[in-house]
């Protein structure tokens, strides 16, 4: 077995939990969460991951809830380590998220060959824009969970450069293109009450332009942060049939770790 590559990562946490949306839901999952990311959602879920931490925390054992710190960076197999520790069965997704785990391609990299390299299945969560960093690993990402991000919920906080403009389609679709290269992947966009159709048209269009079956999940936002209210159901059975029109694999799945009370 190859030791994994001498290379070090800014890391948020490690702990161990279940996939809490897209079409893995339910599944256990050791989440891996490094630092720093370059969007600023209004739903964000995690903003304590915007910036690289000076420590980090990794549990102790799955569930337990008990964690020790250590300092930033952290070598690439020490992570791999403490993933595998905290999922001995390798049916468990190991899941390589952030922040944006990609503003990390040669960490992302790293673990992922390593993991895989260990029997374990790699699942990357990511905003779905850094093609090229993608490009270097997807060989070893066993699923691609890729947000699309609809610009009228997504800004820039303050020192955040501006990516490839305030309208990421092009770039969404760039990244799918290197994505479909993964054994599985899967898009999902978050929708909330003010969710335009031309928008959301938009991307039904370029995706279809580019795989019609490559799964779609329609995610309601969990209220948090600056949105204060889910879209209706009948918001969502619109999207939905709006969806179908274009794609064969289209689910509307909400978040369900708020029902556990965990991030
Ligand atoms: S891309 Fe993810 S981590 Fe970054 S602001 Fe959006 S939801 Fe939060």
């Amino acid at each position: 077995m190859s030791e994994p590559e001498a290379i070090d990562a800014s890391l948020v946490e490690i702990f161990a939990s279940i996939q809490g949306e897209g079409p893995e839901v339910g599944r256990a999952t050791v989440f891996v969460r490094l630092g720093g990311c370059d969007l600023r959602c209004r739903w964000c879920d995690s903003p304590g991951t915007w910036r690289p931490t000076a420590c980090c925390r990794i549990e102790e054992q799955a569930g337990s809830a008990r964690f020790r710190e250590r300092p930033n960076p952290v070598p690439i197999a020490e992570i791999v380590e403490s993933a595998i520790t905290l999922a001995p069965r390798s049916s468990a997704w190991i899941s390589l998220t952030g922040g944006e785990p990609l503003l990390q391609p040669g960490a992302v990299a790293a673990l992922a060959r390593a993991l895989t390299a260990r029997g374990r299945r790699v699942y990357l969560e990511t905003h779905g824009l850094h093609a090229e960093a993608l490009a270097g690993c997807v060989e070893s990402i066993e699923l691609v969970s890729m947000d699309w991000k609809l610009a009228s919920d997504v800004g820039y906080g303050p020192g955040i450069a501006p990516l490839p403009g305030r309208d990421f389609h092009d770039a969404h679709a760039a990244f799918l293109r290197v994505a479909l290269r993964a054994r599985g992947v899967y898009v999902k966009v978050v929708v909330t009450p003010s969710t335009a159709d031309a928008e959301f048209d938009r991307m039904l269009e370029t995706i279809a332009g580019i795989s019609k079956t490559v799964p779609l999940v329609i995610q309601p936002v969990t209220p948090r942060g600056g949105v204060s209210a889910m879209p209706s159901a009948e918001r969502c059975l619109a999207l939905l049939e709006r969806a179908e029109a274009c794609l064969t694999d289209v689910r509307v799945i909400p978040q369900t770790h708020p029902i556990y009370g965990v991030l």
